[in-house]
């Protein structure tokens, strides 16, 4: 059988993280068996879908490294297929209008609510004569096509992540509305969620239906579609939900949702794809933690995803992202930092200083846990002028400073070349001439040069200063300010 599986999200939102676990776990189960990878965007909901929500998904997907082999396809453009579909399930019998008035259903969910029974619809337009069709047609009811639900029926699958799972039809609701005629349409153009899955399941030849959990009750409705349109039914798996540190379905009231908000937090697109293979998978006799896409689809397989919903942890994204990045080349994380910096106003030609950004990113990179945090941790090494802080303040003010950073900037003055080594040998020869603790040397230095007692590695930003002649100015603006 060639494997074939599919990511059919709804453009209704940015994203979802929920939805790109499930698109990464699709992709390393097809990636394992060899087969393709399907994108389609269920875009049928017209009043909730847009432009730019699919644009989100699309760019998230590429940004991931999920790359799919067909598609995307548009559900809006496949109309006519669910159409016949609609009128093959009527002309079998298995489907029939429905005029029941939104009233009526209101009152019908009152009563049932009333008797404390769970809502449904009562099939009450199962079986309408043609006089009573005619009376309706004449009152101007508008019809939906409700699909056949046998109360009787057992619906049984072998849940590739669950296991058996059986479901009664009583306990779907009564029969489904599977399509609606929408204002001057007359061929029940309006396919509901469950019909135009199967029809499209159906003709993308989908093996293997994998997605979340909060589907299962659509499995069983959609097996009975299958069914009542005659064809094959795909092997189902359902995975666990995210969650929220509190143990509830991950939601938009956690703060981040999508994948975009995680991109714009500075997380890393190989972290954020290494800790969802890690959300609800566990690789088999390992205790590998960081697996690229690739590495993780050799070892990947449905019997190793929990059944349990998987916790989402910070800390732990947080420790894979900051991995990625210390092991990368300051070359190759300059350009994710750079729109950083801009955002945060500092000033720089990202072309003609790049070499100089790549050096303090060099000095930088081994305390950034996300990218967004390079905006605190290289706060002070941008610009000519500098603010110093009190304890800044207080130690440039303390005995013997202004002569040592005096010596310092005449070292620098007839410096004819600049390197760490020659930063240590000024410190040295400094701390000698004024017979002063080095420990002095080196802090009165960092607050001059950066107008703090704490931050990066000293001799490494003073070098990165010097290229810009930012030591000289910083030292004087210092020196000014024990002066004052
Ligand atoms: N459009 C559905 C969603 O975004 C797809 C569900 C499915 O995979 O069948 O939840």
């Amino acid at each position: 059988m060639t494997v074939r599986v599919r990511i059919a999200p709804s453009p209704t939102g940015n994203f979802h993280i929920g939805t790109a676990r499930t698109a990464i776990f699709n992709w390393l189960f097809v990636r394992n068996h060899g087969g393709q990878f399907i994108l389609r965007i269920e875009d049928t909901d017209t009043e909730r879908s847009r432009p730019e929500f699919t644009e989100n998904i699309l760019d998230g997907m590429t940004w991931l490294g999920l790359n799919w082999d067909e598609g995307p396809f548009f559900q809006t453009q496949r109309l006519d297929l669910y159409r016949q579909a609609v009128q093959t399930l009527l002309d079998k019998g298995l489907a029939y209008r429905c005029y029941t008035t939104s009233d009526e259903l209101d009152q019908m969910r009152a009563t049932q609510q009333a008797r404390h029974e769970a809502p449904r619809y009562d099939n009450r337009h199962r079986n309408l004569t043609a006089e009573q069709i005619a009376q309706f047609e004449a009152e101007g009811r508008k019809p939906v096509i409700r699909f056949k639900i046998d109360d009787d029926r057992e619906i049984v699958w072998d849940d590739q992540v669950r296991g058996k799972m059986t479901w009664k039809g009583r306990d779907l609701g009564g029969d489904m509305v599977i399509a609606r005629q929408p204002e001057g349409d007359e061929t029940f153009g309006q396919p509901l969620y469950n019909l135009a899955v199967v029809v499209d399941d159906m003709d993308m030849k989908i093996s293997h239906v994998l997605r979340g959990e909060d589907h299962i009750a659509n499995t069983a409705k959609q097996i009975l579609l299958y069914e009542a349109l005659g064809e094959e039914i795909p092997v189902f798996a359902h995975t666990p939900l995210i969650l929220n540190e509190k143990g509830q379905k991950l939601s938009k009231r956690d703060g981040v949702t999508s994948i975009s908000d995680f991109k714009r937090m500075g997380f890393l697109p190989e972290a954020i794809a290494n800790y969802m293979i890690l959300l609800g998978w566990t690789p088999e006799n390992s205790t590998q933690e960081l697996f690229s896409l690739d590495e993780a689809a050799q070892l990947f397989g449905l019997d190793r995803v929990n059944k349990a919903g998987a916790k989402f942890d910070w800390d732990k994204l947080d420790w894979i992202n900051s991995q990625y990045l210390h092991n990368k080349a300051p070359e190759a994380v300059v350009d994710q930092l750079i729109p950083y910096w801009q955002e945060a106003g500092y000033e720089f030609d990202p072309e003609g200083d790049r070499d100089w950004l790549i050096q303090l990113t060099e000095i930088i990179v081994h305390s950034l846990t996300r990218l967004a945090d390079a905006i605190p941790e290289s706060r002070l090494l941008f610009g000519e002028k500098i603010k110093f802080s009190e304890k800044a303040i207080a130690q440039l003010q303390l005995e013997n400073v202004e002569p040592v950073l005096n010596s310092i900037q005449d070292n620098l003055a007839s410096a004819t070349e600049f390197n760490a080594d020659i930063a240590k040998d000024i410190i040295k020869q400094v701390t000698k001439a004024h017979n002063v603790k080095k420990g002095l040397v080196m802090k009165s230095l960092r607050a001059a040069l950066t107008g703090e007692l704490q931050g990066p590695d000293l001799i490494q930003s003073w070098a990165l200063l010097h290229r810009k002649g930012w030591d000289k100015a910083r030292l004087q603006q210092a020196l000014a300010v024990i002066s004052s």
